[in-house]
């Protein structure tokens, strides 16, 4: 059962669906969010919704963008791109509202159960809106939820296993009796949402102490359907139920829309009032029951790590559940979706802090320093590292109990065990695509050889490797050929640019081992098929031998 239907409780659903796992959710609202949420997904995120074959409505309504400006006053201090090529499959960042994020993970759930997009014996989803679970009894074997349902009935339902995904708020946690930990940050933002056609290209703009509003700090993101994301920092003394009432918010707004030349008619939709968070379960599994998204954990919206870190959660999760569930690993498995996302959380924390302090200063010290670095921004090129904002990244899970011995003196290059598996565009059978398209579903062994037939060993590890239901016909491991000439097939693809072999300093016989998720689990340089076969048992034990 998954409780809570926001946009990382329907990508858990539409995952373990796709996974071959049947489930229950139950969300409190009778729809998909409204309001101003999430709006920035990260590549990283991208790339998770297209497991399920989320991304291409994702990405023909999103709006693409690579970089960003800050201003000083009146006067632009930085210009900054992420890293981004022409070949990506995904641009860095798109902007798009988190009600169409849920409206198509619900749909890619939907669809994941009806078999699109997944491989033989997708799992159901049963979706049950304004049903929301008021109180939970977890014990050894499971855990009893006493639902309601939408005509106030009550239900006591039994779960061999619960994903709490049931935000901020979590009744779940608060069942359990378990508390997030961390800070609590004093700065206030109003964040506006407005409709105004303009034509400005999408990019994330800041401005600091601007003409328009002197003292504070002003963000504005592009949306799809003319929307604009406006938030802006609200004075230590100001009222927060003040700050958010219309005749204070739309002055502001109007005087920052004429600062920065935007003429045509506008009107808002929605306001409300943010203050961010550095908060954190201190493990997100607790017996049978797995905390995800905003349930485990919030960070600050500054560098857009909240719902990015869900979908991550989400992803990291799912595989190694469907595994337990399948009967194919031991729930010890389930342990390093905490140990590894706990850490991710910490590292999203910390980054999180770093921005949130920036935009609001914590106290005049803090200050003094931000404006004396914006200063010197204008005059001094170096010092401008210092004031770019670094947005969400995946995480390195460099110490997981998964990761194979690593061989590192072996190689070069970044692509280490628990490192994400670099993207590469290819020769696919199908015409050109990348590398990541082959992550998601199971295990993918990645073969770096010109010699046309894979060794028999190998083909036999994978033909071993139990069955993974979301993979068409195949096990849980999937063997891929990576040739620098030649010709495609089933499981061949061909590295013309180069990419692949260079990013994975790969040389005649090398063979690197990706997690279902997309991380590397291992790599060698000669292997043998018992490598291979003892990486994964291994894995599906949780790291022990
Ligand atoms: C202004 C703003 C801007 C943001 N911008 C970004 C951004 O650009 N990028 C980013 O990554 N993140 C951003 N975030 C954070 C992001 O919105 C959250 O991290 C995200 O919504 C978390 O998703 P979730 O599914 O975990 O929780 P939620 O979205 O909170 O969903 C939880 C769901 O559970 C349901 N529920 C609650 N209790 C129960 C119950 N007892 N029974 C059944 N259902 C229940 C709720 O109705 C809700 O639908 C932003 C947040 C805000 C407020």
């Amino acid at each position: 059962m998954i409780v809570g239907g926001g946009p990382v409780g329907l990508t858990a659903a539409a995952l373990l669906a796709h996974h071959g796992v049947s489930c229950l959710l139950l969300e409190a609202d009778g729809t998909w969010c409204e309001g101003s949420r999430a709006i920035c997904l990260s590549r990283r995120s991208q790339e998770i919704l297209g497991w399920v074959g989320a991304d291409r409505p994702m990405i023909a309504k999103g709006l693409p963008w690579v970089g960003g400006r800050s201003y000083f006053r009146d006067r632009e201090v930085l210009h900054f791109e992420m890293p981004s090529e022409a070949t990506e499959r995904f641009a860095p960042m798109i902007n798009i509202q988190q009600y169409y994020i849920e409206q198509y993970a619900h749909a890619a759930a939907l669809g994941a159960a009806a078999g699109v997009g997944a491989g033989h014996g997708a799992g159901a989803v049963d979706v049950r809106w304004s049903t929301r679970a008021c109180a939970v009894r977890a014990h050894s074997s499971g855990v009893d939820v006493d639902i309601q349902t939408h005509d106030g009935m009550t239900h006591c339902v039994h779960t061999d296993w619960l994903i709490a995904c049931d935000g901020g708020r979590s009744t779940v946690r608060e069942q359990m009796g378990l508390q997030l930990e961390g800070i609590q940050y004093e700065g206030r933002y109003v964040i506006v949402d407005i409709e105004q056609d303009t034509r400005r290209k999408v990019e994330r703009l800041a401005w600091f102490d601007p003409p328009s509003n002197p003292g504070s700090t002003i963000l504005m993101h592009r949306q799809p359907d003319n929307i604009w994301r406006i938030d802006y920092q609200v004075a230590d003394h100001e009222d927060p139920v003040q700050a958010v009432k219309p005749d204070n918010v739309l002055p502001r707004v109007r005087a920052h829309l004429e600062m920065i030349g935007e003429t045509a008619p506008w009107k808002p939709l929605w306001i409300s009032i943010y203050n961010a968070k550095c908060l954190t379960l201190q493990g997100y599994r607790h017996g049978r029951v797995l905390f995800a998204g905003d349930a485990a954990h919030l960070v600050p919206i500054f560098g857009v790590r909240g719902l990015n870190s869900g979908l991550d959660d989400a992803g990291n999760l799912a595989w190694k559940l469907a595994l337990v569930l399948q009967g194919h690993a031991g729930d010890a498995l389930l342990d390093s979706y905490s140990s590894e996302r706990v850490r991710a959380t910490r590292e999203n924390i910390a980054f999180g802090a770093k921005s949130t302090e920036f935009m609001a200063p914590p106290h005049e010290g803090f200050a003094l320093m931000r404006e004396a670095a914006l200063r010197l921004a204008l005059v001094v090129p170096s010092v401008r590292s210092l004031i770019n904002p670094r947005q969400s990244s995946p995480v390195e899970y460099t110490d997981s109990p998964l990761n194979q011995s690593d061989h590192g003196d072996a190689f070069g290059g970044s692509a280490r065990a628990g490192m994400p598996a670099p993207e590469a565009k290819l020769q696919m059978p199908q015409g050109q695509g990348h590398l990541t398209e082959f992550y998601g579903s199971a295990f993918v062994a990645l073969y770096f050889s010109n010699h046309p037939r894979l060794p028999v060993s190998l083909r036999r590890v994978a033909e071993a490797a139990p069955p993974c239901a979301g993979f068409s016909g195949a096990g849980s491991l999937r063997l891929i050929r990576v040739a620098t000439r030649g010709t495609t097939d089933a499981r061949t693809v061909v590295d013309d640019l180069g990419q692949a072999w260079q990013r994975y300093d790969a040389r005649e016989s090398t063979l690197y081992l990706v997690r279902p998720d997309g991380y590397v689990m291992g790599r060698w340089r000669d292997a043998e098929s018992a490598d291979i076969d003892m990486a994964l048992k291994r894995a599906l034990r949780n790291g022990k031998p």
